[in-house]
Formats: C-alpha cells, structure tokens, sequence
C-alpha cells in the first residue's frame, strides 16, 4: 500500500485493564521524550469502554483486535490451541500494513529517553534476553508489519506451538537467525533493560544503568501492583520477589500520575465543549 510508504509506529499491546495502565505509561514515557513517531495500541473487547477512551486522549490510535472473531486462519488454529490466545494477539501488529515500520514494546516497559533511532534498524532487530543471550527478548523489537508473515507466525504456531508456551519462544523460532545476523540486528541491551539485571549483574548495573534507554518490568510482579506515596516519596511493594529497581518503579508511577492527569484535563476539556 503507497500510502504506508513513511508512516511509523510505536505499537503495544492491552488485553486487559491493568496491562492497559502500562501502556499508557509507555506512551506518555514516548511523547514526553518528545518521539515522532505515532504511538498505537492493540486492546481486545475484554477492555471496558471507559478504558479505552482513556487509552484514547494518550495514543494516536487504539486498534481492536479480536482473534475469536476473525474467520481467518487465526481463528482456526486457535480453537485448536486456546492457550496461546495472548500470543495471537501480540503477533496481530503484524496485521498493521498501514505502516511501513513499528517498533513493537510490551506494556511493561517505559522510555526514559527518545529512542525514535530505533525505526533506523530492520526486521527483526532487538535485544538479547537476559536468560538466554543467544535468543532474543520479544519486549522491544523492530519489525515490518506483513500479512504473510502474520500468517506464517500463525501457521507455525499451529504447527510446532511455542516452545516456551509464550510468544517470546515462537518468535525466536520464527526469527531463527537473530543470533547470527550480525549486529545491526542486535540491539544494545539498553533498548531493553530487563530489570533483573539489576541483582543478576549488580556491578555491570552500577556501570552502565545510567545509559538505560528502555526499562523492561518482566516477571509476575508489575509496577502497577504496587503503590506510591507520592507526599511522603514512599513506595509500598508488593508481595512476590521484588526484582525491579526501586527507582524505576517510582518513575514509572510519576509517569502514571502525569497520564491520569492528562486523561482528566481532556476529559474536561471534553466536558465544556459537550
Ligand atoms: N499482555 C497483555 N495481557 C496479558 C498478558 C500480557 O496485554 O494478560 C501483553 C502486554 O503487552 C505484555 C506482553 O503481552 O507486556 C507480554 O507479557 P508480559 O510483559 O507480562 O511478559 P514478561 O515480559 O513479564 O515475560
Ligand atoms: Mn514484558
């Protein structure tokens, strides 16, 4: 399509509403490193209406995708493997061939500087996975939006499903030659810092932390599970091993605090004109 020949995007992805709080953490984290870039996200129906108009006043556009519904091959490989329901879902930014090129992120991460450079890379760039170095992590990559390979990924996962029940496993299969393809195709781990690295490799965090460009929350326990008292700078952490460094998970609430405020402003603004 002719049309799709420039455009670009940051695209994440919410199945749900606490994921959706990630998200618009993401995208406030992008807009206020001043990217250039459309910033897009995926929800499923299982995301209320007032979610989703919030989702709406922080990202150029909120794209519903419903695998369930689709009477495509998709649909047929699901009902045959209602496990990777998530998975599907994350492979449909594939589907956006509205655009020449996006970034994919994961709703647990955030930005802490413009990292528009990234749509300089191609398909399939991204960093290496902290647990396994040789395979890449599917937080943060870049990758050119395809039906067919939308399809391939969908028929792959009919076929071999995911070695690691995620869609990190079935990428990695898919994209088998990352580890070798050289280094324009590996990201620097600062493009996704995933936070473990912080207690797996405290001195190396010591040495390099402060050139983080993206943090990655991986694990069970998600920032927003947590709270922060903003007055009195202290922040309450959940039950579960706390794996993320304290102040990035204070960041990522100022950020949340800042999105709810700008929710409000234009809900507002919305209010006077209605
Ligand atoms: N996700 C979602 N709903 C879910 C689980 C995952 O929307 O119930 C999306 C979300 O974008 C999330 C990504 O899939 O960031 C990958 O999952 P997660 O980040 O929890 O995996 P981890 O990075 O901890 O391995
Ligand atoms: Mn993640």
């Amino acid at each position: 399509m002719d049309e799709g020949k420039d455009r670009e995007a940051f695209v994440t992805l919410a199945t749900n509403n606490s994921y959706s709080q990630g998200a618009m953490v993401l995208a406030q984290s992008l807009r206020r490193h001043g990217t250039l870039k459309e910033i897009v996200v995926l929800v499923t129906p299982q995301i209320s209406l007032d979610v989703r108009h919030k989702l709406e006043t922080l990202f150029d556009r909120v794209v519903l995708v419903d695998v369930m519904d689709s009477e495509d091959e998709a649909h047929l490989s699901l009902l045959n493997r209602p496990e990777l329901g998530v998975t599907f879902t994350k492979f449909h930014c594939w589907n956006l061939t509205e655009y020449n090129k996006c970034v994919f992120m994961d709703a647990d991460t955030m930005a802490l500087t413009n990292i528009d450079e990234l749509f300089n890379r191609e398909e399939l760039s991204a960093a290496p996975d902290a647990g396994w170095p040789d395979m890449f992590n599917s937080g943060v990559f870049v990758y050119k939006p395809s039906r067919e390979t939308y399809l391939a990924l969908i028929s792959l996962a009919d076929s071999e499903g995911s070695f690691d029940g995620g869609d990190q496993g079935l990428l990695n299969t898919y994209f088998n030659k990352w580890s070798t393809s050289g280094p324009s195709k590996r990201l620097s781990f600062l493009y996704n810092m995933h936070s473990t690295a912080t207690y797996t490799y405290s001195p190396a965090f010591a040495r390099f932390g402060k050139d983080t460009k993206v943090v990655h929350f991986i694990g069970a326990v998600k920032p927003w599970h947590h709270t922060y008292d903003f007055a009195n700078d202290v922040l309450h952490q959940a039950e579960g091993p706390g794996i993320h460094e304290e102040v990035f998970i204070k960041q990522w609430w100022r950020l949340f605090a800042e999105s709810a405020d700008k929710i409000r402003e234009l809900e507002q603004e919305m209010h006077y004109i209605s």
